[in-house]
């Protein structure tokens, strides 16, 4: 089979560190262009936009997009319109409505769209899910902590509006835990922490609530020091579940069930690959949702204004 040819559209941290490698493994994909303002790759066809590429003769069946939400939109447009398959990097969108219409413009042109949520393939995940699925949910608590100084040095999109902030990682748990979870839940209540000189949040702490009215909680903060905690811990009536270590790590009542090395790109290129073989989409808007409805019902608090050390 001729593997599909696949171009990456904003060549930076997470094309290069990511999406490069797992391209590269994968037997199905080609990684036959770059399109990105200033990142390049060694002998492989460069645009300065993906505009330009698909004007060009190079023959690309799929693209990968990496740039922040803020473009993605109209990306993901340009590309779908060139017939081209797209899996889109988290979030979807900058919006919950520009991803309805990408869905259902996908749709009407026949390619696949895949909005991608790269924790959900961190390797306890799937575990986590079939273990919850008959249990009922008691408890809940998110701790999502890491040093934004050391995670995003010299990103200043994410402190834009529409950059999400703490969200960026906060929703790679929001995405576990629509993924594990077994009922539905709502936001109920956000408290949103913003530096005096930005447009986005530096901590959130979210209160959800299920139909059973048990009270599940979460905790961002780009303000930690040391080791990052990135944990799950969720207390149903047949025992304790903790997924640490951003889901590589999982423990049912304190026993250690599996710990692997992440391998979560080279799953997402799989599933997109699976997709585009079906002629399927896949478009789960809820992880964007939560965090759409914590800066709506969220009480705002300042704190001191945030220097970026790599600025
Ligand atoms: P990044 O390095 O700051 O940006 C990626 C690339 O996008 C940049 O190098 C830039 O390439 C291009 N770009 C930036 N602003 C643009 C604009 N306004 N218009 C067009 N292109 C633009 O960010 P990243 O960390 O890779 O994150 C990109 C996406 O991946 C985000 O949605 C993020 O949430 C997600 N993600 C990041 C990580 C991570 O650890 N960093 C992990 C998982 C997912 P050129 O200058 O060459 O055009």
């Amino acid at each position: 089979m001729t593997p599909l040819s696949l171009a990456i559209v904003g060549y930076g941290k997470i094309a290069r560190d990511q999406h490069h490698p797992a391209i590269d493994q994968h037997d199905g994909f080609t990684l036959s262009a770059i399109a990105s303002r200033n990142g390049h790759v060694d002998g492989l066809p460069h645009f300065e936009s993906l505009e330009a590429l698909l004007e060009s003769d190079e023959a690309i069946d799929a693209v990968s997009l990496c740039a922040p939400p803020s473009v993605r939109f109209e990306q993901a447009m340009a590309a779908m319109r060139a017939g081209k398959h797209v899996m889109l990097e988290k979030p979807p969108g900058a919006t919950l409505s520009e991803i309805e219409i990408l869905k259902a413009f996908a749709e009407r042109q026949g390619v696949t769209l895949f909005a991608s949520w790269h924790s959900r393939e961190a390797p306890g995940v799937a575990r986590a899910r079939a273990w919850l699925a008959d249990k009922t949910v008691t408890g809940m608590h998110i701790e999502w902590k890491e040093d934004v100084t050391k995670w995003h040095p010299g990103q200043s999109w994410i402190w834009q509006a529409g950059g999400l902030g703490v969200f960026d990682p906060g929703i790679n748990a929001l995405s576990i835990m629509t993924e594990i979870l077994p009922m539905d839940v709502y936001l109920h209540a956000s408290t949103l922490v913003f530096p005096a000189n930005t447009q986005a949040p530096i901590a959130a702490s979210l209160t959800f609530k299920d139909l059973g009215e048990h009270t599940l909680s979460a905790e961002f903060d780009w303000r930690q020091q040391g080791d990052e905690l990135w944990n799950i811990t969720i207390e149903t009536d047949h025992g304790t579940l903790a997924l640490s270590k951003g889901g590589s790590q999982l423990h049912i009542d304190g026993e250690q069930m599996l710990e692997q090395d992440e391998r979560e790109y080279p799953g997402l290129y799989q599933r997109f690959f699976e997709l585009i073989e079906r002629g399927e989409c896949d478009v789960d808007v809820r992880p964007l949702r939560h965090v759409a409805d914590a800066f709506m019902l969220g009480e705002r608090t300042t704190v001191e204004a945030f220097h970026d050390p790599a600025v």
